[in-house]
């Protein structure tokens, strides 16, 4: 077949490398090139296990990181408490890493078949099936982009993240994201000191309201991470704005304001959100990755699910041949209750993932001296890799 996958991140990378062998795989991705921002994921979990069955574990494993565990914080720098990942990358069998987002997608570049015609500044602004005009038929299905050209393909696969051009043709009335009541921003900047000083240990800081993360990428990057509570009203997306960030998060702790100092113009800016999609495809158009299923951040699986999604996709569209419409059908049932497993445990996270007040804070402090009480943490870990 002609495959079109709209998305060269994680989910249509993954799924190309996949589809390689037995289709003519055409990649859309409207970015110049691969994007360097983002944050750093802990990689376990169905991505892993079928990053295993792909043969690339060993290229992602290779590019990612160790720490030792999380330290937090408070906003005079004092140290409240620590956690080991020791019992996590445990209770996962050794299958966990740490890993920046742009180095998934740099590994998955690094595998990607020849044979991918995989073309940047390709922003596709329409899809087009028989099936959305209630003419069922066997005519192709299109997209349109932004230049002004068409490319019709046997199926349309949409990875193009949260907010998707195709989600609301196939799915009607689920177009627009689900926000969680948070905002995340992220980027990464050089601060060889900064990373030095951080160490093998991410740093959370224990507040109210707003959350900061910091960490040494490597020798001399430093990754950070802020999140804040919002109101969930309306679900565009915010545009990133250095003054406004470096006002608001100020304050948490000594070390996220030196990495406030190099927040760039341009970084990662979101609302923290679901994507809810009760069908996954229609016609010759199907979703994968964060298109049908996004867990968010607050699952902490996001990049996981996304590859393990777009395998799911390749494996039944294998086993079905030439039966598109088995394949795309085999593809929900195989797949679909881990991603909603995953997206649960995303909601569940949403109360806690922040508290909002004091006494939450303190609630969540005494919980996490519990988990260094012997067996509550092996019960801990055990339910986080479940979840
Ligand atoms: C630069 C970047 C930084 C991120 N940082 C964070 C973060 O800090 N925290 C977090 O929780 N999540 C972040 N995410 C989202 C996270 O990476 C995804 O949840 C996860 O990797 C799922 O992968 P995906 O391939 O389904 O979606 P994504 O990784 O979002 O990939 C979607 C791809 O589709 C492309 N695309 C979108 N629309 C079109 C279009 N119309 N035409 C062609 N291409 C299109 C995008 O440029 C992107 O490359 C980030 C995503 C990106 C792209």
């Amino acid at each position: 077949m002609d495959i079109t996958i709209i998305g060269g991140g994680i989910a249509g990378l993954a799924l190309a490398h996949e589809l390689a062998p037995d289709h003519a795989v055409t990649v859309l991705e409207s970015s110049p090139g691969p994007h360097g921002g983002g944050f750093m994921i802990d990689f376990f979990g169905p991505g892993f296990v079928a990053a295993e069955r792909m043969g690339i574990i060993e290229e992602l494993r290779s590019r990612g990181h160790a720490f030792e565990g999380v330290r937090y914080g408070t906003p005079d720098g004092a140290e409240t408490g620590r956690l080991d990942v020791g019992p996590l990358v445990e209770a996962a069998g050794g299958r966990y890493f740490s890993i920046l987002r742009p180095e998934v997608e740099l590994g998955l570049l690094a595998v990607l078949p020849p044979s991918v015609d995989l073309r940047y500044s390709a922003r596709v602004t329409a899809v087009h099936d028989p099936a959305f005009a209630g003419t069922a038929g066997s005519g192709r299905a299109t997209v349109e982009l932004a230049d002004g050209t068409t490319l019709d393909s046997d199926l349309i696969v949409a990875c193009d993240g949260v907010r998707s051009v195709a989600r609301e043709l196939v799915s009607p009335g689920h177009g627009p994201i689900v926000p969680m009541g948070y905002r995340a921003a992220s980027y990464l900047f050089d601060d060889p000191e900064l990373a030095a000083e951080l160490g093998e240990r991410m740093l959370m800081t224990d507040t109210v309201g707003r959350v900061g993360w910091a960490y040494a990428a490597d020798d001399s990057r430093v990754g950070v991470m802020l999140a804040e509570r919002v109101r969930a009203a309306g679900t565009a997306r915010p545009v990133p704005d250095r003054e406004r960030l470096q006002r608001d998060f100020a304050g948490l702790h000594p070390q996220v304001d030196r990495a406030l100092n190099h927040a760039p113009e341009s970084f990662y800016d979101d609302l923290v959100a679901q994507a809810v999609a009760p069908r996954w495809s229609r016609g010759r158009v199907v979703l994968a990755g964060d298109a049908a299923h996004a867990p968010s951040l607050l699952a902490g699986q996001g990049t996981s699910v996304a590859i393990a999604g777009a395998e799911a996709l390749a494996r039944s569209l294998r086993a079905t041949g030439p039966y598109l419409e088995a394949g795309l059908a085999e593809y929900e049932r195989r797949w679909r209750p881990t991603a909603e497993k995953v997206q649960r445990s995303g909601r569940r996270s949403a109360a806690f993932f922040t508290p909002s007040c004091p006494a939450q804070l303190r609630l969540q402090q005494i919980g996490r001296r519990a988990i260094g009480l012997p067996g509550v943490s092996r019960l801990v870990t055990r339910s986080f890799i479940a979840a």
